[in-house]
């Protein structure tokens, strides 16, 4: 059943409209999540690993889709189910169910209100923001689900509250960063291929990892347990956001696991299922949420980076490459061009008659031609080719691997697709323009990026002469040039 409204067609509220398919699969998420929590709950006590409410948290936060009513039911049936598979009565199965759901409501709410950056913790503040509602929704949580804690545990209600509080911060520290971050499933494929150089990179500080966790094993002293994140804190400056996140959460399960196991001797005694052995959980998580504001902090420094590099590449007029740019990326091209002996073509355009648009109309009129002619162009080029902006209306490109008689039809496409625009100025009337253009082509690249311009400029120059808006080839083989070595 599909009750989405259709664009303009019947009027359900947004979050009441539902895809079965979500309902159901949120509903058997939380189910299997619920009881793989349930087999670590000691009698009397919360379950020390409780997926669920992260999980489900998580899939909310990162879905808008899902944040509907229907939806959320379809969640309480799973975490019912759940407490009624266990054995739990239907009293307090409705009570656990109620503070599961608060939390992850109220969770939702909060984080799903913030920027999608923060969201996707790609900034440091997207990381502080986290413990602050995952906080918020635990404290809130615990107003209900304490009711249920003093029940089976018979501690006072806010010892329950406080109770609840830990556990469930516990639980969504340590998984939200990887629900919040990992790609969606149908980004994983295809894996992305590294370089021989960047594996290692990407393994060092792994091993480093995993050497640092076999370390704190052999040290049975509580300290050990803090030992793997210095490893930690080179992988959020070395990796991936979302790989340090799994990291982060495989370090701080096995760190937890060990606690349990008694591995640490943390002076607990045989209290390993109490409010202490949950606040020792507590400071592991807080512990490895600090690789993890490392690791936001790295992504928001890459992400800056690649904008001003972007930037610096680009024309910001026509976004086109810059000269210098072009020059460096074809030059490279050519080179790789000619170890295959592959054919290449260089075009040059520029518009005809430009100068008497920006007298007349004004220069922000003529910037707004010179936009239009470049997205022109740009209709007619494939992947791999250099688009360049080498003057001020005049630009270049690098056709690699193509024959002579595809680079005229490109050339000639070009000149038709800018010949029949018209562009509306800032005045609102409209202007034609006209581009000439000159093809340089060398069947088996020999020849130098800067020759191969200079040859194909001055063909433009031969269309200018010619009359302007035509196509002039300078075809090597037949040229008198002899080409370079
Ligand atoms: P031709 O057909 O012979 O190429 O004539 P033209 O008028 O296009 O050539 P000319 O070289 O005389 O004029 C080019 C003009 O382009 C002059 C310059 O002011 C203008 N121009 C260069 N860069 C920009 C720009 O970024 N924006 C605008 N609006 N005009 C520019
Ligand atoms: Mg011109
Ligand atoms: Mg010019």
């Amino acid at each position: 059943m599909d009750l989405t409204p259709a664009a303009g067609g019947s009027r359900t509220p947004r979050f009441l409209s539902f895809h079965a398919r979500d309902v159901l699969i949120v509903a058997i998420l939380v189910f299997v999540a619920a009881i793989a929590g349930s087999l670590s709950r000691p009698a009397g006590f919360l379950a020390a690993f409780w997926p669920a409410n992260a999980v489900l948290a998580g899939v909310l936060v990162r879905s808008l889709q899902l944040r509907t009513l229907p939806v959320i039911l379809g969640a309480a049936i799973g975490y019912l189910a759940a407490a009624m598979v266990v054995g739990d009565s239907l009293r307090l199965a409705l009570v656990l169910t109620g503070g599961n759901l608060v939390g992850v409501l109220a969770f939702t709410l909060l984080f799903g209100a913030l920027d999608p950056e923060d969201q996707a913790l790609s900034r440091p503040q997207g990381v502080i923001s986290l413990l602050l509602m995952t906080c918020a929704a635990s404290a809130a949580a615990g107003i209900v689900g304490g009711v249920a804690l003093s029940e089976i545990s018979g501690r006072s209600y806010f010892e329950a509250w406080a109770g609840w509080f830990a556990a469930e911060l516990v639980n969504y520290l340590a998984l939200l960063p990887v629900m919040l971050t990992v790609p969606p499933p149908s980004k994983w494929l295809p894996l992305p291929r590294l370089r021989p150089g960047r594996v290692w990179q990407a393994l060092l500080p792994v091993m480093g990892l995993a050497a640092a966790i076999g370390l704190s094993l052999l040290v049975t002293r509580p300290i050990g347990i803090v030992f793997p994140v210095p490893a930690l804190i080179w992988c959020a400056l070395t990796l991936p956001l979302a790989a340090t996140a799994v990291l982060v959460m495989i370090y701080s399960g096995l760190a937890m696991i060990g606690i349990k196991l008694g591995l640490f001797d943390l002076g607990l005694g045989a209290d390993v299922t109490g409010d202490a052995i949950t606040a020792v959980h507590l400071g592991v998580a807080l512990v490895a949420l600090g690789p993890m504001v490392i690791a936001s902090v790295n992504a928001e420094r890459r992400r800056r980076i690649e904008q001003l590099e972007r930037l610096a590449r680009h024309d910001s007029l026509t976004d086109a490459l810059t000269r210098s740019t072009f020059m460096e990326a074809g030059t490279g091209l050519l080179a790789e061009l000619l170890e295959d002996e592959a054919a290449v073509a260089v075009l040059v355009l520029d518009a005809d008659n430009f100068k008497q648009i920006n007298d007349v109309h004004g220069h922000p009129s003529g910037d707004r031609v010179l936009v239009a002619v470049a997205a022109a162009i740009r209709t007619a080029i494939r992947q791999g080719d250099l688009f360049g902006r080498i003057g001020g209306e005049e630009f270049a490109l690098v056709l690699p691997r193509v024959s002579r008689r595809e680079a005229q039809a490109v050339a000639e496409r070009m000149r038709k697709a800018v010949a029949n625009l018209a562009v509306v100025l800032e005045s609102g009337s409209l202007q034609r323009i006209t581009v000439s253009i000159g093809v340089a082509f060398d069947a088996s690249s020999r020849t130098g990026l800067s020759e191969m311009v200079s040859l194909a400029d001055r063909a433009m120059y031969e269309a200018k002469r010619a009359g302007r808006d035509q196509v002039v080839i300078c075809d090597l083989e037949n040229s008198e040039r002899p080409p370079m070595q």
